[in-house]
């Protein structure tokens, strides 16, 4: 990651924090000039590649181009959960450029930096994934994963040997996530490790990088680097101002050592003391135009304005990326779910509701918010494609904005194959483990780091269970059907007219591997049916 990121962070004195205000945070610089893995270190692994590759008979024969990628080596969506900071530098001068003629570079960076969101998710874990069969030609673990300057420190990192001269280096992984040994053979979608922050680092993300025939390489081309594309799927960067995450809280200054890239201070219910408290909050922002006008408003459960302070000027150069808090003091003088609302040159980028208690109430944790979709993705897989189980989150994902991970159980033909809880918006399985007509499910249950929420689930190939259907004395009929992870609702109605909802139709009981209810039928005709949650 490029060197200094945090160089712009305002450093905020009596000036601004003595009306019940204050701001910090800071933007990434595109002035690095130290890339992710210093020469020296880059080096060693040299040697060493060239010590693994004389063991491996046939090594060298050529191939016209390395293979292609399906897919991000990542848990997590790119350009949701995760962001491309760095690109390849196509510039070989003194300047920068990435294949689409910006600057989501810095000068010489020969791979691929993606971000997480902060040391939050990092110790919830976020998998990497092999990117394309091969074996394992080094590993390291074991180094300090926290890093947050630039020091030339050793990295933990895996790197995969994929045939002939092509290389796959997972560089800055979390200390004791190494989950491969050398000479170890991995399938396209192998978990091999996590996201960390360890060696020449200052935020956990991962530095992706590719080498053929000795060197490295761009994997991306466009506009600034035409040639090969060698991602199957290449996502255009996005231009538009957007936010990957943001959270309320309730200090009146957020400490640099408390805020990004480290976990944020987190709140979202605030109870009334007839007196001023501060209520503030804190964004992760993408392409910040340059001097932005930001506005923080404060509206009451009714809609009316219950506090605003007034537009800001930020006096800020363009930003790719940048995090941000700020807070208020006010009385919040009503009790409810208020609404802060914030605009960002006149676009409200984020409606954050908070809940607003009586004196003397007790704050109660709610649990996460369920994923409005899990879906597969390839929906329909190739043999050369892992499985992702990818969801659609809500913002923001939990009412207390607690940091939220999903449990990820995968079941194939109703074994359990992979049970893991990471901070992501998908995970994976590798290729190959599921055929084209095996059943698999992916049940995802969102957690709080305290309770956890409803779970979603996606399925592919799978059969409903039968109902079976038994009748008792007199008009009473028992219902049964097989057991699953997840509860299957009995419903019924009269008829199937489709203007006829379906109801709940009892609260069935577990026995052995069966699920068991009764009901009396008190109409000539009933229909039955089991609804997945
Ligand atoms: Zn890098």
């Amino acid at each position: 990651m490029t060197a200094r990121l945090w160089t712009c962070a305002l450093v905020c004195g009596l000036a601004c924090s003595s009306h019940g205000e204050a701001f910090g945070g800071g933007g990434a610089s595109t002035n690095g000039l130290s890339n992710c893995i210093t020469a020296a270190q880059e080096r060693e692994v040299h040697e060493k590649l060239i010590e693994f590759a004389a063991s491996q008979p046939g090594i060298a024969s050529p191939i016209p181009l390395p293979q292609q990628y399906r897919f991000q080596p990542i848990a997590g969506t790119l350009w949701q959960d995760r962001h491309i900071l760095n690109f390849y530098d196509v510039d070989f001068s003194t300047g920068i450029r990435d294949w689409d003629c910006s600057q989501f570079t810095y000068n010489n960076h020969n791979a691929t930096d993606i971000v997480i969101r902060g040391f939050g998710e990092q110790d919830a874990g976020v998998p990497l994934f092999a990117v394309l069969d091969g074996v394992v030609a080094l590993a390291h673990d074991g180094e300090n994963d926290r890093n947050t300057t630039l020091e030339g420190q050793p990295a933990n990192y895996v790197i995969i040997h994929h045939g002939n001269t092509h290389y796959t280096w997972y560089w800055h992984l979390r200390k004791g996530s190494v989950a491969v040994v050398v000479g170890q053979p991995v399938t396209a979608g192998t978990q091999i490790g996590q996201v960390g922050s360890s060696g020449h680092s200052e935020a956990p993300h991962v530095h992706f990088q590719s080498e053929f025939q000795g060197g490295s390489y761009e994997t991306y081309s466009g506009p600034c680097y035409p040639g090969p594309r060698h991602w199957l799927n290449q996502l255009a960067i996005p231009r538009h101002t957007w936010i990957s995450d943001f959270g309320m809280h309730n200090r009146l200054t957020v400490l640099t050592q408390n805020f990004y890239p480290h976990d944020p201070p987190r709140a979202g219910t605030f109870v009334r003391t007839g007196a001023p408290q501060p209520i503030g909050a804190w964004y992760v922002i993408h392409n910040e135009q340059p001097n932005t006008v930001w506005r923080a408003r404060y509206l009451r459960p009714n809609g009316t304005v219950g506090f605003d302070p007034g537009a800001r000027l930020r006096s800020n150069a363009f930003n790719r990326f940048a995090a941000w808090w700020f807070a208020f003091s006010f009385d919040p003088d009503t009790s409810g779910t208020w609404t802060m609302e914030l605009t960002v040159n006149d676009q409200v980028l984020v409606t954050a509701p908070f809940l607003v208690l009586d004196g003397g109430s007790v704050p109660a944790n709610r649990p996460p918010r369920t994923p409005t979709a899990a879906v597969f993705d390839p929906s329909m897989p190739d043999p050369r494609d892992p499985l992702f189980c990818r969801l659609t989150v809500p913002l923001p994902q939990d009412f207390d904005y607690d940091l939220v991970s999903y449990e990820y159980h995968w079941l194939i033909n109703g074994l359990s194959y992979r049970k893991v809880t990471n901070a992501a918006f998908a995970d994976a399985i590798p290729r190959g483990v599921a055929s084209a007509t095996d059943s698999v499910r992916c049940i995802v249950t969102p957690y709080d780091g305290r309770q956890f929420g409803t779970p979603i689930m996606a399925q592919l190939n799978d059969s409903a269970p039968v109902l079976r259907i038994r009748r008792l004395t007199g008009n009473r009929v028992e219902l049964s059907w097989p057991t699953s992870v997840l509860d299957y609702v009995l419903q019924a109605k009269g008829n199937l007219s489709p203007a006829t909802p379906w109801a709940t139709a009892g609260q069935p009981v577990r026995s052995g591997s069966r699920m068991f209810a009764t009901n009396t039928i008190s109409t000539s005709t009933r229909f039955y049916r089991l609804k997945w949650p």
